[in-house]
């Protein structure tokens, strides 16, 4: 009995001691594999948005965030830029933090380079913790309003310039009536000019803005076309131009109608325009599978390919002098695809130099669900 018992003791004493070594070594082993970063990094690490990486005294990374991964910054345990490892050198040989901005190789990520703006710091004793910053799009969106500004001040400037002569020339001219109704007619022009500038900025504006549109509502896009053409008879008329334009029933959308009738008014306009004297326009509305399709030929002088996707850039314009004879403000287009896309649509160009331009804004059309939703919110609302 006593021996039983002193054998029981033995045996569990040998148990737990063998227990307690096992355990000592298992510790031993996730030390190596997940070195002790300092206690919080890893739940920052985990809890920031941008790439983040610790990296130890011989250049491995022993805690990355997901961002890091995302960005490509590490490969098999290292950084994969040589301007990171450099980065952690400088950090750990002077103990300072450190910034560097830099651009991350396409070969890594696709097609761009990314400009990055990396910082270092030292953590503890033996790491150094490396945060970087994807400052790409930042850069791009400064360097688009930069232009935006730089374009806007020249356009103003023309009619402006123009305007502040012509009131100058007035004076001397009151004794010649002649003189003085043409420099007036000029006036007229530059300040309507002055006017289409400022308001397709301003349509521009609301455009790119996160709530261009304001409250959904459904759009008839037969009304739309109809507005669009009774705009632009006067100067059709003016220029010997004929504007035919097709219908359908029920092709509906939805979406801000005000915003739509400026896009086809445009693309009308703009046919206008650009066709010589006495030719046709045409514009056809359309239902093709779930499409609501808006297109407007003209006979004009078309649009070489090189220039076809570029016009629909802000300012762009394929002649300089003769847009400025049509007192455009090289926003049209602009105006035209960001609408298209506001809608969750899309603006097209067919074109061949010396035919014609057939352009097109596609939308979604409304589905019936949509449409009961929209009518039953209106009618709630009255
Ligand atoms: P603009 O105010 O100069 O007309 P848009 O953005 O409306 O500016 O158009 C950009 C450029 O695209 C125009 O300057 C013109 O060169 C070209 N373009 C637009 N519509 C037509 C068209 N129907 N036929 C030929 N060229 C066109």
């Amino acid at each position: 009995m006593t021996s039983t018992l002193v054998l029981g003791l033995v045996l569990g004493a040998g148990f737990t001691l063998l227990f307690f070594v096992a355990a000592q070594r298992g510790r031993r082993v996730a030390a190596v594999a997940a070195p002790r970063v300092p206690e919080g990094v890893s739940q920052v690490l985990d809890a920031i948005e941008s790439a983040g990486v610790v990296v130890d005294p011989s250049g491995n990374v022993v805690k990355a965030s997901s961002a890091a991964f995302t960005l490509g910054l590490v490969r098999d345990g290292h950084v994969t830029h040589e301007e990171l490892d450099a980065l952690a050198n400088v950090v750990r040989d002077t103990g300072l933090p450190t910034t560097r901005e830099f651009a991350l190789r396409p070969d890594q990520f696709g097609e761009l380079d990314r400009q990055v703006l990396a910082r270092g710091a030292r953590l503890g004793t033996r790491y150094v913790l490396i945060l970087v910053e994807d400052q790409t799009e930042r850069l791009r969106l400064d360097e688009v309003r930069r232009d935006f500004i730089a374009n806007i001040s020249h356009e103003l400037k023309t009619p402006i310039g123009a305007i502040s002569l012509l009131a100058d020339a007035l004076d001397p001219a009151a004794d010649d009536p002649e003189r003085v109704r043409s420099f007036a007619t000029r006036l007229e022009v530059e300040a309507e000019r002055l006017t289409k500038i400022t308001a397709d900025i301003i349509n521009l504006s609301r455009l790119q803005s996160a709530e261009a549109i304001g409250k959904p509502a459904l759009v008839d896009m037969a009304d739309v076309v109809k507005a669009a053409v009774e705009q632009n008879k006067v100067i059709a008329e003016s220029h010997g131009v004929e504007v035919i334009s097709r219908t359908v029933s029920d092709a509906v959308v939805i979406g801000d109608k005000a915003l739509l009738v400026v896009a086809v008014h445009n693309l009308v306009n703009n046919a206008i325009a650009y066709s010589p004297d006495a030719t046709r326009v045409g514009v056809g509305l359309a239902v093709r599978d779930g499409i609501v399709e808006v297109s407007v030929t003209d006979q004009g002088p078309g649009i070489a390919e090189e220039e076809r996707e570029r016009v629909f850039e802000r300012f762009f314009r394929v002649d300089q002098a003769r847009s400025r004879t049509t007192g455009g403000s090289g926003l049209g287009l602009s105006i035209v695809k960001h609408t298209a896309q506001n809608h969750g649509g899309e603006a097209r160009v067919w074109s061949r130099v010396g035919q014609g331009s057939t352009f097109t804004i596609r939308l979604p059309e409304a589905s019936a669900d949509a449409r009961a939703q929209i009518e039953t919110t209106s009618l709630e609302e009255k």
